[in-house]
């Protein structure tokens, strides 16, 4: 099968760039969710807790249950919410209160403009209320953003917004209670970052998806994708390659079929626009289910070492390439 290498230098030097943003390791929350963007739920987790990350978010209980022992908190975006002492779990709407188990911890999520989840400004006393009455913990109050990616106004609309839940919040007398709102294009373009955590995921990864307009941080991609030789054999001119025979060679050379395909992620594309792998080889014909047709004859190749590139060939962006990718698909770290 395919396989996938983690550069754990790219990632360290990643997680050190958003520290700098933050001013300290303790405030980053790191994102595992989606078995951690492609790259391993456990190995990422593992490599977080050993670079000094105290703090994860996933989107369910099953998830975080494989990677409970390596965090003091872990943040659950969407189950069942339980009484425990390291999950807290995120409030969308009122009714998650009442279905709460009591003595559990909760984060109130606050729709201040990307109207996908959370609670309206309108009901938050009515929240804050409910989760007294309900004997929950408050442990964090949070908002996600629309278009932090985006040069506009809207951001910053989005950031007055929680400006105003924070007050409402600190005036009911909660205490102890971790605001939070950036995700990686929100810490990546700030200038000054004064809240309690970032839940960062994409740019831990090494990709930053802001548009041009802002200073870019450089950031290393963690994750490549090899394939394996399964066989190789010499065409004639004339002859063609895969389903549909859309590829036809025009003069006689050597080709070996690799163990990647659509079955295990990789995007199946469109042949008469074929992707070129980071080794610069076209993929020849059709993607299909487990296998792909290149021009060489080495054991293993590098078909991507830049989720971004990628993405941007396959009309996407670097989250979908990445989370595609199959679950069981063997790791390594470099
Ligand atoms: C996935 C997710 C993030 C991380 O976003 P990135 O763009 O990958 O940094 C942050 N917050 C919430 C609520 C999310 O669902």
């Amino acid at each position: 099968m395919a396989y996938i290498t983690i550069n754990k230098q790219n990632f360290y030097y990643n997680l050190n760039q958003i520290a700098l943003k933050t001013g300290s390791v303790n405030k980053i929350s790191i994102v595992l969710k989606d078995n951690a963007y492609g790259h391993g739920l456990k190995l990422m987790a593992q490599l977080s807790s050993e670079f000094g990350i105290r703090h994860a978010v996933v989107r369910k209980i099953a998830e975080a249950d494989k990677i409970r022992d390596m965090f003091e908190t872990i943040l659950i975006l969407g189950d069942t919410i339980i009484k425990d002492e390291i999950y807290s779990f995120v409030i969308n709407v009122l009714e998650d209160i009442r279905q709460a188990q009591s003595g559990a911890k909760v984060e109130l999520k606050i729709d201040t403009g990307m109207h996908r989840n959370g609670i309206a400004f309108h009901e938050l006393d009515e929240a804050l209320t409910l989760i007294i009455k309900k004997d929950l913990h408050l442990t964090g109050v949070m908002t996600h953003y629309r278009s932090a990616d985006v040069l506009s106004s809207e951001l910053f609309w989005q950031q007055k917004q929680f400006e105003k839940v924070k007050q409402r919040v600190k005036e009911a007398g909660f205490k102890k209670v971790k605001f939070h709102s950036h995700n990686s294009a929100a810490i990546l373009r700030t200038k000054s970052f004064d809240e309690d955590l970032v839940r960062v995921g994409i740019g831990a990864y090494g990709y930053n998806e802001l548009s041009k307009a802002f200073d870019a941080v450089p950031l290393k991609p963690v994750l490549a994708l090899y394939a394996k030789k399964v066989s190789s054999r010499v065409l004639q001119s004339g002859n063609r390659v895969g389903y549909g025979g859309d590829f036809v060679a025009t003069e006689k050379m050597l080709v070996s079929t690799y163990d990647l395909g659509y079955g295990d992620g990789w995007h199946r594309g469109d042949s008469t626009k074929p992707y070129v792998t980071a080794e610069n080889l076209p993929i020849l014909g059709r993607v299909s289910m487990d296998f792909i047709t290149l021009a060489s004859d080495k054991e293993k190749v590098c078909v991507m070492s830049d989720a971004q590139k990628a993405a941007k060939h396959f009309g996407t962006i670097s989250y979908e390439v990445l989370t595609a990718l199959n679950t069981d698909i063997e790791k390594s770290l470099v």
